[in-house]
């Protein structure tokens, strides 16, 4: 009995740099639910910390969940 080979093709993901990546926070702090007030999406990370600290000030809130979006090409 001879066991399948698998072969894994090399294949490269990279970044594309057409596409700008955005930066954006939603707020997940609360009692019995998420407060889920969100920050927008960005271009850089500092309008999406200058959102937090503001957030974090107006409503004592302090736990975000962030996210980093970009594009992938995928070639081989
Ligand atoms: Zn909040």
């Amino acid at each position: 009995m001879t066991r399948p080979v698998m072969r894994l093709l090399p294949y490269r993901f990279e970044q594309d740099v057409a596409a700008a990546p955005l930066y954006e926070a939603v707020c997940v702090c609360g009692d019995s639910e998420d407060c889920g007030e969100e920050s927008g999406q960005w271009l850089t990370p500092h309008p999406v910390e200058v959102w937090m600290r503001a957030h974090r000030g107006d409503t004592g809130h302090r736990r975000f969940r962030r996210a980093f979006v970009d594009y992938a090409d995928v070639s081989h």
